[in-house]
C-alpha cells in the first residue's frame, strides 16, 4: 500500500509513513504542496474548479480542486502532504464512533448486503473458486473479505494501514492479517488470484503505481476490482461543494469513468468489466450536508427547542427522501452510468 494509501470510508492510517502509533497533529502543523496529476503526471498547474472545505467533520483547510490541462483528471492541488495529511483522518475514520458504526453495519445486515453486491459484481467476470487466493486492500473491518471466504471458501487475506481496525472483528486465524503499506510489505509476484481495493484509489498519493503493484501480485489472468467514487454523477454539478463523494481533503482525486479506466490501463491492466455503482445515500446525504452548510453548525449542548425541533422534523423528512426518492433515483442513474460510484473489473494479461 502507498504509504499514504487511507482506507476510505472503511478505515484510517494512524501514522501516514510507517502505520506506527504517533502523536496527535494540529492544523497549523499541516504542510500543503502543488501535486502533479496524478494519472498523467503533469507539472503544470491545473485549471481551478472550486475551492471545497470539510464538509463530513468539519476541520480546518481550504482544498482547491483543479482540472489536469492535459489529461482532464480531476484533483486536489494543493494538498496536504502524506506526512501530514493524517490530521485530516484522526478521531475521523478510525476511533469509538466509527467501530461502533462498523459493528451496526455487520450486525444489521448491511455489510452483508453490500459484500454480496460486490461478490457479484467480480462474478460478472470470473466465479471466485475454492482455494481462490484473494486479498482486500485497505480491508478495514473485514467485512467483505470474511464473506467472501465463507460463502466461497477463498484463502483469504487482507491489508490495511489502520491498525486494530480488522483485528476487532475478524478471526486472523481465518484470514492472514497485514496491518501496512501496500507498496511497502512485498507480496511475492503472481501471487493472488482476485485482488479487491474498495473506496481506497481516491484516497493514494499514487494510484497508478498502487495498480501496478496490484498487477505484479496478481497471478497471469487474475482480477483485480476497483471501487471509487464516479465524477460523472449527474447529482454532483446540483450539490457542489456538499457533493457527498467529494469528501476534502482525504479524496486526492475525482476519477470519471473515463480516466479509472485510463489509470487501469496505464498500470497494464486489461479493463473486463467496467459499471456504474448501486450505492444509496448520495442524494439524501449530499441534501443533508447542504442544509447543514445553509443553517449553520449548532453543537448539541447550544441547541435550543427550536433548531432541536427543526433537525427532528428534517431527519424524518430525509428519511422519507431516502426511501421513497434516493433508492429509486439511484437505480434510474446506475442505468444510465450516472449514479456516484463506480466499480472496475481489470485482469492482469500476464
Ligand atoms: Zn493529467
Amino acid at each position: 500500500m502507498n504509504a499514504t494509501l487511507a482506507p476510505a470510508d472503511q478505515a484510517a492510517p494512524a501514522d501516514t509513513t510507517s502505520g506506527e502509533p504517533s502523536t496527535s497533529l494540529r492544523y497549523d502543523q499541516v504542510v500543503f504542496e502543488e501535486a502533479p496529476c496524478p494519472l498523467c503526471g503533469a507539472t503544470e498547474p491545473g485549471e481551478p474548479i472550486l475551492v471545497g472545505k470539510d464538509m463530513v467533520w468539519r476541520k480546518e483547510g481550504q482544498f482547491p480542486l483543479v482540472h489536469c490541462g492535459q489529461c482532464g483528471l480531476v484533483y486536489q492541488s494543493p494538498r496536504p502532504t502524506p506526512q501530514t495529511m493524517r490530521y485530516y483522518y484522526e478521531d475521523c475514520y478510525s476511533g469509538q464512533a466509527q467501530e461502533d458504526m462498523r459493528r451496526f453495519q455487520l450486525e444489521s445486515g448491511l455489510s452483508r448486503l453490500m459484500s454480496l453486491y460486490r461478490m457479484a459484481t467480480v462474478e460478472k467476470v470470473r466465479k471466485f473458486s475454492p482455494g481462490d487466493r484473494v486479498l482486500d486492500v485497505g480491508a478495514s473491518y473485514g467485512g467483505f473479505i470474511d464473506y467472501v471466504r465463507k460463502e466461497r471458501q477463498i484463502k483469504a487475506h487482507a491489508i490495511d494501514l489502520d491498525p486494530g481496525s480488522i483485528e476487532k472483528f475478524v478471526n486472523k486465524e481465518d484470514i492472514d492479517v497485514i496491518c501496512g503499506d501496500l507498496l511497502e510489505v512485498g507480496y511475492p509476484d503472481d501471487h493472488f488470484d482476485v485482488v479487491t481495493i474498495f473506496e481506497t484509489l481516491e484516497h493514494v498519493y499514487e494510484p497508478v503505481q498502487t495498480l501496478e503493484e496490484i498487477r505484479r501480485i496478481l497471478k497471469p489472468g487474475g482480477l483485480v476490482s476497483i471501487e471509487v467514487p464516479s465524477w460523472d454523477s449527474l447529482l454532483r454539478p446540483f450539490f457542489g461543494r456538499a457533493w457527498l463523494p467529494l469528501l476534502l481533503p482525504t479524496h486526492l482525486q475525482h476519477f470519471s469513468r473515463k480516466h479509472l479506466a485510463q489509470c487501469a490501463t496505464k498500470a497494464g491492466l486489461e479493463v473486463a468489466h467496467h459499471q456504474a455503482m448501486f450505492y444509496p445515500m448520495e442524494l439524501t446525504v449530499s441534501l443533508w450536508m447542504a442544509l447543514a452548510q445553509l443553517l449553520g453548525h449548532v453543537e448539541d449542548e447550544d441547541k435550543g427547542i427550536g433548531r432541536k425541533l427543526l433537525e427532528m422534523v428534517l431527519g424524518i423528512l430525509f428519511i422519507v427522501v431516502f426511501v421513497l426518492v434516493d433508492v429509486p433515483l439511484l437505480f434510474v442513474l446506475r442505468l444510465f452510468g450516472r449514479s456516484g460510484h463506480q466499480t472496475l473489473v481489470a485482469r492482469n494479461p500476464g
